[in-house]
Protein backbone atom coordinates (compact mmCIF):
# COMPACT_ATOMS: atom_id res chain seq x y z
CA UNK A 1 0.00 0.00 0.00
CA UNK A 2 1.37 3.60 -1.07
CA UNK A 3 2.37 6.41 1.68
CA UNK A 4 -0.55 8.66 2.52
CA UNK A 5 0.19 12.14 2.09
CA UNK A 6 -2.78 14.93 3.18
CA UNK A 7 -3.61 17.82 1.18
CA UNK A 8 -4.27 20.51 3.85
CA UNK A 9 -6.82 22.26 1.57
CA UNK A 10 -10.71 22.59 1.14
CA UNK A 11 -10.41 24.40 -2.16
CA UNK A 12 -11.56 21.81 -4.53
CA UNK A 13 -9.77 23.67 -7.76
CA UNK A 14 -6.65 24.17 -6.06
CA UNK A 15 -6.39 21.12 -4.68
CA UNK A 16 -7.06 19.66 -7.79
CA UNK A 17 -3.80 21.64 -9.54
CA UNK A 18 -1.87 20.32 -6.30
CA UNK A 19 -3.22 16.67 -7.05
CA UNK A 20 -2.02 16.39 -10.60
CA UNK A 21 1.46 18.04 -9.93
CA UNK A 22 1.97 15.89 -7.01
CA UNK A 23 1.40 12.42 -9.14
CA UNK A 24 5.30 12.14 -9.80
CA UNK A 25 5.69 11.26 -6.15
CA UNK A 26 3.54 8.18 -6.66
CA UNK A 27 1.91 8.84 -2.94
CA UNK A 28 -1.65 8.33 -1.83
CA UNK A 29 -2.69 12.50 -1.66
CA UNK A 30 -6.27 12.39 0.55
CA UNK A 31 -7.49 15.67 0.61
CA UNK A 32 -7.92 16.82 4.51
CA UNK A 33 -12.00 16.74 3.88
CA UNK A 34 -12.31 13.04 3.58
CA UNK A 35 -10.43 12.67 6.56
CA UNK A 36 -12.80 14.77 8.55
CA UNK A 37 -10.11 18.00 8.97
CA UNK A 38 -11.73 21.46 8.67
CA UNK A 39 -10.00 24.44 7.60
CA UNK A 40 -7.24 25.43 9.83
CA UNK A 41 -6.96 29.09 10.86
CA UNK A 42 -4.28 31.38 8.71
CA UNK A 43 -3.69 34.32 11.03
CA UNK A 44 -0.31 35.83 9.72
CA UNK A 45 0.39 38.15 7.92
CA UNK A 46 3.38 35.98 5.85
CA UNK A 47 2.64 33.43 3.31
CA UNK A 48 4.77 31.14 4.81
CA UNK A 49 3.65 31.05 8.27
CA UNK A 50 0.33 30.30 7.26
CA UNK A 51 1.28 27.26 4.84
CA UNK A 52 2.88 25.92 7.99
CA UNK A 53 0.14 26.45 10.01
CA UNK A 54 -2.35 24.57 7.78
CA UNK A 55 0.51 21.48 7.16
CA UNK A 56 0.72 21.44 11.18
CA UNK A 57 -3.18 21.68 11.48
CA UNK A 58 -3.60 18.96 9.25
CA UNK A 59 -0.77 16.89 10.33
CA UNK A 60 -1.81 16.68 14.15
CA UNK A 61 -4.91 16.27 13.26
CA UNK A 62 -4.40 12.80 11.14
CA UNK A 63 -0.84 11.71 12.09
CA UNK A 64 -0.28 11.73 8.71
CA UNK A 65 2.20 14.01 6.73
CA UNK A 66 0.78 16.71 5.02
CA UNK A 67 1.13 19.53 2.14
CA UNK A 68 -0.12 23.15 2.67
CA UNK A 69 -0.34 25.67 0.09
CA UNK A 70 -0.67 29.24 1.16
CA UNK A 71 -1.02 31.86 -2.05
CA UNK A 72 -2.44 34.77 -3.47
CA UNK A 73 -2.64 37.48 -5.93
CA UNK A 74 -0.31 40.69 -5.43
CA UNK A 75 -0.87 43.59 -7.25
CA UNK A 76 1.77 46.32 -7.96
CA UNK A 77 -0.77 49.41 -7.77
CA UNK A 78 -2.21 48.49 -4.60
CA UNK A 79 0.76 48.07 -2.75
CA UNK A 80 0.95 44.43 -3.23
CA UNK A 81 -2.35 43.71 -1.59
CA UNK A 82 -4.68 41.70 -1.31
CA UNK A 83 -1.69 39.51 -0.95
CA UNK A 84 -2.52 37.25 2.15
CA UNK A 85 -5.76 38.08 2.49
CA UNK A 86 -6.53 37.27 -1.68
CA UNK A 87 -9.33 34.35 -0.74
CA UNK A 88 -11.30 37.12 1.40
CA UNK A 89 -10.54 40.37 -0.15
CA UNK A 90 -14.18 41.29 -0.64
CA UNK A 91 -14.99 39.64 2.64
CA UNK A 92 -17.07 36.85 4.11
CA UNK A 93 -17.92 34.46 2.28
CA UNK A 94 -15.49 34.54 0.01
CA UNK A 95 -16.38 34.16 -3.18
CA UNK A 96 -14.24 34.23 -6.22
CA UNK A 97 -16.61 36.59 -8.48
CA UNK A 98 -16.87 39.39 -5.66
CA UNK A 99 -12.98 39.68 -5.49
CA UNK A 100 -12.94 39.80 -8.74
CA UNK A 101 -15.41 43.05 -8.84
CA UNK A 102 -13.49 44.42 -5.89
CA UNK A 103 -10.30 44.25 -7.69
CA UNK A 104 -11.71 45.54 -10.78
CA UNK A 105 -13.05 48.81 -8.57
CA UNK A 106 -10.36 49.19 -6.87
CA UNK A 107 -7.91 49.79 -9.87
CA UNK A 108 -11.02 51.41 -12.03
CA UNK A 109 -8.69 54.62 -12.13
CA UNK A 110 -5.29 52.71 -12.87
CA UNK A 111 -3.82 53.36 -16.45
CA UNK A 112 -2.75 49.25 -18.10
CA UNK A 113 0.87 50.29 -17.86
CA UNK A 114 0.17 50.34 -13.99
CA UNK A 115 -1.51 47.09 -13.99
CA UNK A 116 0.97 44.89 -13.06
CA UNK A 117 1.07 42.31 -10.44
CA UNK A 118 2.60 38.37 -9.36
CA UNK A 119 0.96 35.52 -7.76
CA UNK A 120 2.32 33.67 -4.87
CA UNK A 121 2.84 30.52 -3.86
CA UNK A 122 4.25 29.09 -0.49
CA UNK A 123 4.05 25.42 -0.30
CA UNK A 124 4.98 24.01 3.08
CA UNK A 125 4.93 19.82 3.27
CA UNK A 126 5.88 18.12 7.30
CA UNK A 127 6.11 14.82 8.00
CA UNK A 128 4.37 15.28 11.35
CA UNK A 129 2.81 18.31 13.24
CA UNK A 130 6.44 18.95 15.21
CA UNK A 131 8.35 18.34 12.64
CA UNK A 132 11.65 20.67 13.04
CA UNK A 133 12.67 20.76 9.56
CA UNK A 134 9.75 21.10 7.17
CA UNK A 135 10.13 21.55 3.60
CA UNK A 136 9.52 24.99 2.27
CA UNK A 137 9.49 25.64 -1.49
CA UNK A 138 7.94 28.90 -3.43
CA UNK A 139 7.10 30.68 -6.66
CA UNK A 140 5.88 33.49 -8.23
CA UNK A 141 4.07 34.03 -12.11
CA UNK A 142 3.99 37.69 -13.61
CA UNK A 143 1.10 39.13 -15.16
CA UNK A 144 -1.00 42.09 -15.44
CA UNK A 145 -4.62 42.87 -14.35
CA UNK A 146 -7.23 43.00 -17.09
CA UNK A 147 -10.21 45.77 -16.68
CA UNK A 148 -12.92 42.88 -18.16
CA UNK A 149 -12.27 39.07 -17.14
CA UNK A 150 -11.19 36.56 -20.29
CA UNK A 151 -11.81 32.88 -19.88
CA UNK A 152 -13.85 30.08 -17.98
CA UNK A 153 -10.49 27.75 -16.57
CA UNK A 154 -8.72 28.22 -13.75
CA UNK A 155 -9.95 29.55 -10.56
CA UNK A 156 -9.26 32.73 -8.41
CA UNK A 157 -8.50 35.85 -10.29
CA UNK A 158 -7.39 33.69 -12.95
CA UNK A 159 -9.77 35.81 -15.50
CA UNK A 160 -8.46 38.68 -14.72
CA UNK A 161 -4.85 37.97 -14.94
CA UNK A 162 -3.28 38.34 -18.09
CA UNK A 163 0.11 37.44 -19.41
CA UNK A 164 1.67 39.45 -22.33
CA UNK A 165 3.89 36.93 -23.82
CA UNK A 166 0.93 34.33 -24.42
CA UNK A 167 -1.58 37.14 -25.45
CA UNK A 168 -4.17 34.59 -22.82
CA UNK A 169 -5.26 35.25 -19.70
CA UNK A 170 -4.57 32.45 -16.89
CA UNK A 171 -8.46 31.20 -17.08
CA UNK A 172 -7.58 30.62 -20.84
CA UNK A 173 -4.84 28.30 -20.45
CA UNK A 174 -5.66 24.61 -20.41
CA UNK A 175 -5.12 23.01 -16.85
CA UNK A 176 -1.68 21.45 -18.00
CA UNK A 177 -0.63 24.49 -19.52
CA UNK A 178 -1.18 26.79 -16.60
CA UNK A 179 0.50 24.31 -14.45
CA UNK A 180 3.65 24.51 -16.67
CA UNK A 181 3.08 27.97 -15.73
CA UNK A 182 2.00 29.01 -12.54
CA UNK A 183 3.17 30.05 -9.21
CA UNK A 184 2.06 26.79 -8.07
CA UNK A 185 3.68 24.68 -10.52
CA UNK A 186 7.37 26.63 -10.13
CA UNK A 187 6.96 25.97 -5.83
CA UNK A 188 5.43 22.61 -6.63
CA UNK A 189 8.81 21.27 -8.94
CA UNK A 190 11.23 22.81 -6.56
CA UNK A 191 9.26 21.18 -3.14
CA UNK A 192 9.29 17.70 -5.33
CA UNK A 193 13.40 18.50 -6.46
CA UNK A 194 14.05 18.42 -2.59
CA UNK A 195 11.72 15.59 -1.68
CA UNK A 196 14.12 13.71 -3.76
CA UNK A 197 17.16 13.91 -1.46
CA UNK A 198 14.88 13.81 1.99
CA UNK A 199 12.35 10.69 2.77
CA UNK A 200 8.54 11.11 3.92
P1 LIG B 1 -5.62 30.42 0.33
O1 LIG B 1 -6.42 29.20 0.00
O2 LIG B 1 -5.90 30.98 1.67
O3 LIG B 1 -4.15 30.19 0.09
O4 LIG B 1 -6.11 31.55 -0.67
C1 LIG B 1 -5.62 31.61 -1.95
C2 LIG B 1 -6.40 32.66 -2.72
O5 LIG B 1 -5.48 33.33 -3.58
C3 LIG B 1 -7.44 32.03 -3.62
O6 LIG B 1 -8.70 31.96 -3.00
C4 LIG B 1 -7.43 32.97 -4.81
O7 LIG B 1 -8.22 34.08 -4.53
C5 LIG B 1 -5.97 33.42 -4.88
N1 LIG B 1 -5.17 32.50 -5.73
C6 LIG B 1 -4.12 31.72 -5.34
N2 LIG B 1 -3.65 31.00 -6.37
C7 LIG B 1 -4.42 31.31 -7.42
C8 LIG B 1 -4.43 30.86 -8.77
O8 LIG B 1 -3.68 29.99 -9.20
N3 LIG B 1 -5.37 31.43 -9.55
C9 LIG B 1 -6.25 32.38 -9.11
N4 LIG B 1 -6.30 32.80 -7.86
C10 LIG B 1 -5.38 32.28 -7.01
Amino acid sequence: MSKKLVLASNNAKKAAEMQTLLAPLGLEIVPQARLGVDEAEEPHFTFIENALAKARHAAAATKLPAIADDSGLCVAALGGAPGVHSARFAGEPKSDERNNLFLLEKLADTPSSERNAWYYCCLALVRRADDPCPLIADGEWRGVILTVPRGNGGFGYDPLFWLPERQLSAAELEPAQKNALSHRGIAMRQLLERLRNRSL
